[in-house]
């Protein structure tokens, strides 16, 4: 039986639910009277619910659909503004004891290099890290319980937020690991960890058995519950996400709000990002083998429909997506992105050597952070490496917050440009230098409050002429 609040899976991931909900949909998507009226309570910014998105997901009107994306375009503007937030993965084990079809740890595959970074490979990876310009990392790891133990994710942790190397500092460190215990997620709170990010791969239980066959993360109903256990463990900033290109991407869309739903209806907070990656090719891993890929029309509306139904929401693009779909969806409701990503185990400090290649997926778009940078401001986007919230304690519903108080202009804003004065002081190219300091001369008068703005105008002043760092609010 569906129950958004019931704390097991198979109720609050209701699979009878979503087929209703898929046939609802069909039944509905050229019910314009209906499409209309969901795209007016969208208008209202408080979501919508897995049913009402769904029709508009299967809507194939075209001027309908350019209402969606108009409409998502203005609530990415309402509540992101023109910021992007970005970060970078930091691979730390490929270790990996399940038998994911679809990964290329997958227990059986003989031919990938493994490795474990160990604390000193940490060392050089964060500075080599922290002298491109990150400030926030996401940690990655396979599932491999004697080598990638909690123990060692805390020290890793512990050791990233220690370097501190000219001017740079890591931050937020959020972690994307192994679904785990209820005592862990405390452990990894108390280490510090920004959001703990667990992707469900697929929402869909009978194709999730088989595509994790082996190994602990075949218990479905363990992994998709996983974050009330880090809910209860006092982690309060969870992202979840799907891997489109598994199972069919209407089936995945509906479980990953009910799934935001249950959040809000059970633990009182949604979740902080959702993430949107697409299967990719990769060692042993043939994406073609997979029936269920989506072409970028699809990821495009995809984006703009899960931007509607939870504004509230961060939404992640990495670079598994190249800078032309980058480019397509970022204005739809994307607020965070990863640049210069390696996804191998090691290889910011030094490329690996072509025959012990560690790497989880092929990168589509590999240009240096600098040249991301570069090319978000020529869009009239401010690249941002805030990381105040969560050191300000603005996380879970105090974040929420934030965003419905509209006070994230007078916030959020004046940090994005500080910490963009930053980059541009200590990482940037004159080019991009150039183009960033004209920026921030312009956006400086978006801060609507007057006293805000002389602070904000005097802390870059400082960050310039008195190599001063980390002012926030
Ligand atoms: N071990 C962790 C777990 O059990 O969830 C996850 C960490 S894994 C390094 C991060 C994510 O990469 C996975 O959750 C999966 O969605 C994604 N991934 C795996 N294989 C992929 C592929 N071939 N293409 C794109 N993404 C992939």
């Amino acid at each position: 039986m569906y129950d958004v609040t019931s704390k097991c899976a198979d109720d609050f991931i209701n699979h009878e639910e979503i087929l209703e909900t898929l046939a609802y949909a069909d039944e509905n998507c050229r019910n314009i009277k209906m499409i209309d009226a969901l795209i007016e309570k969208a208008k209202l910014r408080k979501g919508l619910s897995h049913r009402e998105s769904s029709v508009l997901l299967a809507c194939d009107i075209p001027e309908k659909n350019e209402e969606i994306f108009r409409l998502a375009e203005q609530i990415k503007k309402d509540f992101y503004g023109n910021r992007i937030v970005m970060f970078a993965p930091l691979y730390l084990s490929n270790y990996c004891v399940n038998g994911c079809t679809y990964c290329p740890y997958h227990l059986k595959n003989k031919h990938i290099a493994r490795k474990q970074l160990t604390q000193e490979d940490i060392r050089r990876e964060v500075i080599a890290l922290q002298d491109m310009g990150h400030k926030r990392l996401a940690l990655e790891a396979g599932e491999d319980p004697v080598r990638n133990t909690m123990e060692y994710y805390l020290e890793c942790i512990k050791t990233i937020y220690s370097i501190k190397h000219k001017n740079g500092a890591i931050r937020r460190v959020n972690i994307n690991i192994a679904a785990t215990t209820v005592d862990n997620y405390r452990l990894l709170k108390e280490a510090g960890i920004g959001t703990y990010i667990l992707f469900q791969e697929t929402y869909h239980k009978e194709s999730y058995l088989a595509l994790h066959p082996t190994g602990p993360k075949h218990d479905y109903n363990y992994h998709t519950e996983a974050m009330d256990r880090a809910m209860e463990g006092g982690i309060d900033d969870v992202g979840l996400g799907v891997l489109f290109g598994l199972d069919k991407y209407r089936y995945e869309f509906a479980g990953l709000l009910m799934h935001a739903e249950h959040l809000e209806a059970a633990v009182g907070v949604g979740p902080h990002t959702i993430s949107v990656p697409r299967l990719k090719r990769a060692d042993d891993i043939d994406p073609d083998q997979f029936d269920n890929g989506i072409d970028d029309d699809i990821f495009a509306k995809l984006v703009a429909c899960i931007r509607i139904s939870v504004p509230y929401t961060g939404m992640i693009i990495s670079t598994r997506e190249s800078q032309k779909t980058r480019e397509r969806v970022l204005h739809l409701g994307i607020s965070q992105i990863s640049g210069a990503s390696r996804t191998s185990v090691g290889g910011y400090c030094e490329p690996e050597p072509e025959d012990e290649k560690s790497e989880q997926f092929d990168v589509s778009d590999t240009r240096t952070l600098d040249e991301v940078v570069r090319w978000l401001m020529e869009m009239d986007y401010i690249p941002s490496f805030c990381t105040a919230c969560y050191r300000e304690g603005r996380t879970g519903d105090r974040f929420m917050s934030l965003c419905k108080s509209g006070q994230i202009q007078n916030c959020c804003h004046p940090n994005a440009l500080m910490t963009l004065k930053e980059y541009l002081m200590d990482y940037a190219s004159p080019a991009t230098k150039a183009i960033g300091d004209k920026l921030i001369e312009r956006e400086v008068l978006n801060v609507p409050n007057p006293k805000a703005r002389a602070v904000v105008l005097e802390n870059l002043r400082l960050i310039e002429q008195d190599n001063r760092r980390d002012f926030r609010f």
